[in-house]
């Protein structure tokens, strides 16, 4: 029992004097997993001896299925841990947003992932307020099509969300553009394909530029060129702005003029924050 407790407290600290490299790796991922899934991390330290004792009951048979078993374990354990997660969170007064894999759903995120990488929680209002909107929008419209990006970590305000700067405390949703036909976004992960300013434009961050603020020039040309729904993208930004929940939204101002809304709480973010044409970034109530 104590050397049990003792492997799971040391986790892949266990390797640090036999195979220094591995441990290495182990911790590196642990760190990975945990700024990506904030879960991630934790499931992984406790697979390491797990693992550990997998590969002791295998012996001598041959790597790769000695790896595979460890890589199997360790997927089945974080699925459990997300799925058992979903209650924990409630405990934290949050709850996950619906990952559209159903035909009830009204909105969903634009890659699964967001929800496998467990980063679709919001407070219970939040979410309460994203499906209020996107069922009215999807009654008038014929169909659901609010698709949402990053949302919030299941547990701890203060754990951030990276590569969000304020996306801790679960009231905050990105929500994508609405592009014309049925492609969502030009990027698969939503984010970092821009609808670029229109000659004359507002462009108040023309050559004075913040570090946080990408444009990920490189990228443009590799995405499809998708025509801006200027009709949808306007519906959701003004029944977001008149909905109590909505605290403030935050998109571009070349964005703001361009789709014709002016509601009190739609502002520009400023130079020293990631590009807002590419996303809207929604914040909700306290709770
Ligand atoms: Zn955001």
């Amino acid at each position: 029992m104590r050397r049990l407790a003792l492997a799971v407290l040391a986790g892949p600290f266990a390797f640090a004097r036999g195979a220094p490299a591995k441990a290495g790796l182990l911790i590196f991922f642990v760190a990975l997993l945990t700024v990506i899934t904030q879960i991630g991390g934790l499931v992984l330290w406790l697979c390491v001896p797990a693992c550990a004792w997998l590969n002791n009951r295998l012996g001598d048979r041959n790597s790769a299925l000695r790896h595979g078993a460890c890589l199997g374990l360790s997927a089945a354990a974080y699925l459990g841990a997300s799925v058992a997660t979903i209650p924990l969170a409630g405990a934290f007064g949050r709850a996950p947003l619906d990952c559209g894999l159903t035909d009830a759903a009204t909105y969903g995120p634009r890659t699964i992932w967001t929800c496998l990488l467990n980063r679709h929680y919001a407070t219970l209002p939040a979410r309460q307020a994203l499906q209020k909107v996107s069922a009215e929008l999807s009654a008038d419209f014929k169909g659901p099509w609010v698709t949402y990006l990053d949302a919030g970590f299941p547990f701890f305000d203060w754990f951030p969300m990276f590569p969000h700067i304020s996306h801790g405390d679960g009231r905050k949703i990105d929500l994508a553009l609405v592009h014309i036909y049925d492609a969502v976004t030009p990027s698969p992960i939503g984010y970092w394909g821009f609808v670029q300013p229109r000659p004359g434009d507002p462009q108040p961050c023309d050559g004075r530029e913040g570090w946080l603020r990408w444009n990920m020039a490189w990228l443009q040309p590799l995405l499809p060129e998708i025509e801006l729904d200027v009709r949808r993208t306007a519906a959701l930004l003004g029944a977001l702005a008149q909905d109590r929940e909505v605290r403030r939204i935050l998109i571009e101002p070349h964005l703001q003029r361009r789709l014709g809304v002016d509601y009190p709480g739609i502002r520009f973010q400023g130079c020293r924050a990631a590009r807002h044409d590419d996303h809207i970034h929604v914040e909700f109530a306290a709770k």
